[in-house]
């Protein structure tokens, strides 16, 4: 089987974004692979294990996104490939999908695309779906099983996660599909792993190998700023016994019409 593993490079959850003079940044904070889309390797890695075949990485971003593709590498990938170019720098989701879906096609016979459920700097949630929509391919999204996957009979069926409980959905391969957590816990990069893709050389491809013409931005953010900063005041409550304390406590809350 042919596979392929979308993954982004993302601020680290721990990284404090803010807007400076209308840019967001986060200063010199790590970043790493979109924690989703490790659960969306997982997936690709388990479905590889089971027909056989190779996974490939594919991440559209700056040469930092190499290092979301390392560890995507590390975890089992076999290969990785960065789509990377200056006219990308304001892409949109759908600039995003137009791009992927372009470099799932140059990779000719994919079978199924995996793509975690949402990026956590982004979160817009949708680029699965729109590179569906543009490959002609049925979209899977929020799958929590994959119940069952057939070369031979080029079916997929499987778990959606929904609010109201769980749906059984199937389609025809090729197909794309996101994850969410409960498809399991994605494993941790091999000492081996880790080795392996330090010294990979990852394949860069642009726009013009692409032989894609993508359209300009269709959401554009004219105006970014930071939240409104909030005024926190502390007021210790003392009383000679806790019920008095609890009583004045009580009172504060009604007054400040918290309750
Ligand atoms: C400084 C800055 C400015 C921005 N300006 C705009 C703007 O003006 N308008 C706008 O619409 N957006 C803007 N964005 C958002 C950015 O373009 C989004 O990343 C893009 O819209 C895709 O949405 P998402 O990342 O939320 O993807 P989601 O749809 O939430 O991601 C779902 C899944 O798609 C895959 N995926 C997503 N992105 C990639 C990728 N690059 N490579 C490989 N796989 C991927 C992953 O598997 C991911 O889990 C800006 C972002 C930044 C950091």
């Amino acid at each position: 089987m042919k596979i392929v593993v979308c993954v982004k490079q993302v601020p680290d959850t721990a990284a404090k974004v803010v807007v400076e003079d209308g840019q967001v940044t986060w200063g010199d904070a790590p970043l790493v692979i979109n924690p989703w889309d490790e659960y969306a390797v997982e997936t690709a890695l388990l479905q590889e294990e089971a027909h056989g075949g190779e996974v490939t990485a594919i991440s559209v971003g700056g040469e930092d996104a190499k290092e979301a593709l390392k560890h995507a590498l590390a975890m089992g990938c076999s290969n990785a490939i960065l789509v990377s170019d200056p006219s990308l720098k304001n892409a949109d989701s759908l600039v995003t999908s137009q791009v992927l879906a372009a470099a799932i096609q140059k990779l000719g016979d994919v079978d199924v695309v995996f793509f975690g459920k949402q990026a956590i700097d982004g979160d817009v949630g949708v680029t699965a779906a729109q590179t569906a929509r543009i490959l002609g391919w049925p979209s899977l999204t929020l799958v929590s099983a994959i119940s069952e996957l057939d070369p031979g009979t080029r079916t997929i069926s499987v778990e959606r996660s929904v609010e109201e409980g769980r749906q059984v959905v199937s389609g025809e391969l090729p197909a794309v599909v996101s994850v969410v957590k409960d498809i399991g816990e994605p494993r941790y990069p091999s000492f081996m792993g880790i080795r392996k893709a330090s010294r990979a050389e990852i394949p860069l491809w642009n726009l013009a190998e692409l032989e894609v013409e993508v359209s300009g931005p269709v959401v554009e953010w004219p105006e970014l700023s930071n939240p409104p900063k909030q005024e926190v005041v502390t007021e210790i409550i003392s009383g000679a016994s806790s019920q008095e304390i609890a009583e004045t406590l009580a009172e504060k809350i009604i007054e400040e019409k918290v309750l």
